[in-house]
């Protein structure tokens, strides 16, 4: 557990939560500021800030209990899709630094919108970026 770690807190018991799912390493709750009906947390239950941080069973265990949560709000809810969002870092809007997928189930005409408009980029831009992440 880290210190001052909300999520930690939420695991230990300290914090309440609305418990949707769980499994032996990921917890799944309800977020106390829902983009949507039913929109989700799930987190590993062994503190890990980000993405670059979190071992790798630790990732899968919450892939696959984020799945399940998508699967229950389709099917429970009667969602018509689901996002999943990560953030890592506070560039990316990451505010509690325990790693967490958002499961946001969406529904025919809700509100939310895509964050930046699609435009085509540059070619020669676009493939020197791919070439460095490449290495
Ligand atoms: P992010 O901004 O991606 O780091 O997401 C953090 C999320 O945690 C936000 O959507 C918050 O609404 C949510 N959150 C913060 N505190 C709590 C809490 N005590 N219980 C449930 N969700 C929380
Ligand atoms: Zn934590």
């Amino acid at each position: 557990m880290a210190d001052d770690c909300i999520f930690c807190r939420i695991l230990a018991g300290e914090i309440p939560s609305y418990a949707v799912a769980e499994s032996d390493r990921a917890y799944a709750f309800a977020d106390i500021n829902p983009a949507t009906r039913g929109h989700t947390l799930v987190i590993p239950r062994t503190h890990a800030s980000d993405i670059h941080d979190i071992a790798q069973a630790d990732l899968a265990a919450c892939a696959l209990l984020a799945q399940d949560v998508a699967a229950r709000a389709v099917q429970r809810l009667g969602a018509a899709g689901v996002n999943l969002l990560n953030s890592a870092g506070a560039s990316a809007w990451q505010t509690v630094f325990h790693f967490h997928i958002h499961v946001i189930p969406r529904y025919s005409g809700d509100p939310l919108r895509l964050p930046w408009t699609p435009a085509p980029g540059d070619p020669g831009e676009i493939a020197a970026a791919a070439s460095q992440l490449r290495g």
